[in-house]
């Protein structure tokens, strides 16, 4: 055995890291095991934008309410017991934070922006996260976890979990000197997701995973949901991510994602397909139409239309604003004096479009619309005024929601509903909290936050009975 501990922990972002200062600090020996070598490795939670919200809420917003809303938007996708204790302890995961020295400011007037890490990443082209808050955060919580005499290993990627009958033992994976195993009481899973693995996206999410633009850090590569599958773990719905809807030239243009995005245009206006045809719902926001586009079979035949008036509002929305931002950031954008030009000029079918944007107004005065347009998360507006804009999109994916079962303590569940002995997951790769049809986007630093914190009371409990 080449490792020993109390606790062993695949993946080094926030939900690893809290976890493991978590237990450290009661006087367990925790090993953060980080596949990543630099010594500010590139993680989800060090290019995150650092907002905690909980459901687009304020985070210290009465308990029910945010239950409420996770509920109402995840429909089966979250577990009533998860929805609940996420609901419940979102805001302590904040305060213990706060305890930790951690630093969080007002990011813009919308209380969901009430706590966002500091220093924030300023609204610009292109990652920006050097100095920023996911970053502080991290070192941060690597110096407590120094100082509580426990340690991360980086350069060390963990490949598959050790059993003993039932019960998790430990991990094996490789590092510079080869092969290695680390055996520990607990192991907790927190490898941030299954996004970067094109097969597992293919499996569950799209048809064509690479055509989804990776709007992450390509770290999150499904080792963790591979290898409680094959310890006899359940998958909870394993259908939604959240993510933007980002220009299509950011496939190939780095400088335009994450931000900004065509998220506050498309939920005004419309999005469709080469013949012209809406095909979602728009008024669900940003995430659920990334979702839509990368269910289609073909997710780059993509556009988004809308007009002057819509380019003067939700175009002009959010820190770093479509407007003029793609535009000027090398987005292709059509415009014209009518519908049939854009269309034109696009290359999208121009009598399709014309009939769709067409019943798409009338809609508004009450006729029917196939799919329906609801607002609720924001109201159409009509496309009317000259001139019209259309430019091509495509799913921008961030992270998976789906993922390893857990329970309120965060243990690993079988598909039974037991838990699997010594094993726990957090963070981006568990699910049953966020996602299902609306594509409920709960807050991936909360649900990171309040999972590692279970999972570390749970570990701690049990090493004192
Ligand atoms: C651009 C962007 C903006 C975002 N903005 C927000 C926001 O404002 N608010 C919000 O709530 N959420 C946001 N999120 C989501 C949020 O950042 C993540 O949900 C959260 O950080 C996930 O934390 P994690 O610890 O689970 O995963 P990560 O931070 O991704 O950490 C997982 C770690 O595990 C390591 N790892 C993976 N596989 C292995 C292996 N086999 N062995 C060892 N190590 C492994 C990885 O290298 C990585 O360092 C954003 C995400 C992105 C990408």
């Amino acid at each position: 055995v080449d490792i020993s501990a109390n606790i062993v922990v695949v993946g080094g972002g926030i939900a690893g890291m809290v976890a493991a200062v978590r237990a450290a600090e009661s006087g367990l020996r925790a090993i953060v095991l980080e596949r990543n070598t630099e010594e500010r490795y590139l993680c989800a939670t060090r290019i995150s934008g650092g907002v905690f919200h909980c459901c687009i809420k304020n985070v210290m917003s009465p308990p029910e309410e945010l239950e409420a809303a996770i509920l109402a938007q995840a429909g089966d996708a979250a577990r009533p017991d998860l929805a609940k204790g996420i609901a419940g302890d979102a805001a302590k995961g904040v305060r213990w934070l706060q305890d930790k020295g951690i630093r969080f400011m007002r990011g813009s007037p919308d209380p969901w922006h009430n706590f966002v890490l500091a220093p924030p990443n300023l609204a610009r082209y292109g990652l920006d996260w050097k100095g920023r808050g996911g970053d502080v955060l991290l070192r941060s919580l690597e110096t407590l976890l120094l100082k509580a005499g426990s340690e991360i290993r980086r350069g060390h990627e963990v490949t598959g979990l050790l059993m003993e009958g039932d019960a998790c033992i430990g991990v094996k994976g490789t590092n510079n000197k080869g092969a290695f195993v680390a055996r520990a009481q607990n192991i907790l899973i927190a490898d941030g997701g299954f996004q970067s693995n094109e097969e597992l996206v293919g499996r569950y999410i799209s048809l064509r995973p690479q055509s989804l633009l990776q709007r992450n850090a390509r770290t999150g590569l499904g080792f963790g949901v591979k290898m409680a599958l094959e310890a006899g773990a359940g998958l909870s719905r394993m259908d939604a991510f959240y993510g933007h809807v980002q220009a299509k030239a950011a496939l190939t243009n780095s400088q335009l994602w994450p931000y900004p995005w065509w998220d506050d245009v498309a939920t005004q206006g419309i999005i469709v397909c080469a013949d012209g045809q809406r095909f979602c719902d728009e008024g669900h926001g940003g995430p659920f139409i990334a979702n839509s586009i990368a269910r289609l079979a073909d997710p780059l035949s993509a556009y988004v239309v809308w007009d002057e008036d819509i380019w003067n509002t939700g175009g002009k929305s959010r820190y770093f604003p479509a407007n003029p931002n793609l535009l000027t950031g090398g987005a292709e954008i059509h415009s014209g004096k009518s519908i049939e030009e854009v269309a034109r000029l696009a290359g999208i079918d121009a009598a399709g479009l014309v009939d769709q944007v067409n019943r798409y107004n009338a809609s508004l005065s009450g006729s029917s619309l196939t799919p329906p347009r609801s607002s609720h998360k924001v109201a159409p507006k009509p496309i009317i005024k000259a001139p019209f804009y259309c430019a091509p999109v495509c799913a921008g994916i961030t992270y998976t929601m789906g993922g390893i079962s857990i329970d309120r303590e965060s243990r690993v569940l079988r598909p039974d509903g037991d838990p699997i002995e010594g094993l726990y997951a957090a963070g981006a790769a568990t699910g049953g909290i966020e996602g299902g049809d609306r594509v409920c986007y709960v807050g991936g630093l909360v649900k990171s936050t309040v999972t590692a914190l279970w999972s570390a009371e749970s570990m701690i409990r049990h090493a004192q009975a």
